[in-house]
């Protein structure tokens, strides 16, 4: 009798940001690595990816994570989506068209609000406005961070770990209701990968406590931080040569290709990069040594180190898409000469 379950999770096919879908497939083995896991099929008329008359799409698997939620027995297998031909990318498939370095190390600081079954964010009240912003940031007790976030927080650190997911850390954000986790991985394609399937395990496990995940970057206007995806990045040239003058280079083409940045860091940014909450305009690109307001921030150590470390580009938005981020990065970085 088989008694594995595959959860095969996917993207589909809904613009500006896609939804994750999943389903179960049972197997008589446990797969020792995504090697094993078989190609599978679904309905891709009933997400945006295929006609009805048409409707057949592929599941290609290119991940495997260990489902805590099942327990021992249980695997999440992270997938591409494939054209009835079994080879061709879906063109909703933005992981295929991956600049993948394995040398470019990258964590992306995932922001978002918690809602409860309302439509308001977790702790608010139900009409009207908690508090202003201030001690929520890093906050402790019942008045800063409500009843059931914490329990939450915490459990998802949890089922991410047993995924094997490289989690950096989590903290209660500017907002009431707001938190973030930070994942860091080696290669571009993998931590964008962790960041989908961590998003999956936040999503699945708020359904047990009727609330949901609204990544939105910019779910209140007014005086209430937005959710942003900051993306750290470094390469082996930037960690082991660097320099003051590779650096000012690397600058400049970040200006130069402002917009294009600016067209994959993710849906409505408009509303979120107005120059105020720890952000730099939209339309204005600068650089600043352990600025919040910059739209790329330099550890102070950077400058210390004689320009050599990581960065950290604070535009992209917590709804932005890993994939199309890690390579816009990756692309403005290869425009300039290392020599
Ligand atoms: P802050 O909130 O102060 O901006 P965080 O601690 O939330 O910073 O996030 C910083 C991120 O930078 C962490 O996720 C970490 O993994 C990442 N990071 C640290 N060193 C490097 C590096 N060399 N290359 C890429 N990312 C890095
Ligand atoms: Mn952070
Ligand atoms: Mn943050
Ligand atoms: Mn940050």
């Amino acid at each position: 009798m088989p008694k594995y379950k595959l959860e095969y999770i996917w993207l589909d096919g809904y613009t500006p940001v896609p939804n994750l879908r999943g389903k179960t497939r049972l197997a008589s083995e446990a797969p020792k690595s995504v090697d094993d896991c078989p190609m599978w099929g679904f309905d891709g008329s009933s997400t945006k990816q295929a006609d009805g008359g048409s409707s057949d799409c592929f599941l290609k698997p290119v991940g495997l994570y260990p489902d805590a939620f099942r327990g021992d027995d249980a695997f999440i297998v992270l997938c591409e989506v494939i054209m009835p031909d079994g080879e061709t990318p879906h063109p909703s498939n933005m992981r295929a068209t991956i600049v993948d370095d394995p040398d470019a190390w990258f964590g992306f600081e995932q922001e978002y609000f918690l809602f409860q079954k309302n439509g308001r964010p977790l702790g608010w009240p139900e009409v009207g406005y908690p508090a202003p912003q201030g001690e929520y940031y890093t906050g402790v007790g019942f008045r800063n961070v409500g009843k059931v976030a914490r329990e939450i927080v915490e459990k998802h650190l949890d089922l991410c770990l047993a995924a094997g997911i490289n989690h950096e850390g989590i903290n209660a954000e500017v907002a009431k209701g707001q938190w973030e986790f930070q994942i860091f991985a080696k290669g571009s394609a993998k931590c964008a990968d962790d960041i989908w399937v961590a998003r999956y395990i936040l999503l699945r496990l708020c359904e047990q406590y009727e609330i949901d995940v609204e990544w939105h970057c910019k779910p209140f206007l007014g005086d209430w931080n937005g959710s942003g995806m900051h993306c750290n990045f470094s390469t082996k040239h930037l960690r082991e040569v660097g320099g003051k003058e590779y650096f000012l280079k690397l600058m400049d083409a970040f200006e130069k290709n402002k917009d294009e940045h600016i067209a994959a860091y993710g849906p409505d940014n408009h509303l979120r990069l107005t120059g105020l909450h720890e952000t730099q305009s939209i339309d204005k690109f600068n650089w600043g040594v352990a600025d919040r307001g910059a739209s790329i921030r330099v550890p102070h150590s950077f400058v210390k180190n004689d320009y050599k470390g990581y960065l950290e580009d604070r535009r992209p938005n917590s709804q932005g898409d890993p994939y199309q981020i890690a390579s816009r990065v990756l692309k403005t970085i290869a425009e300039v000469p290392t020599t």
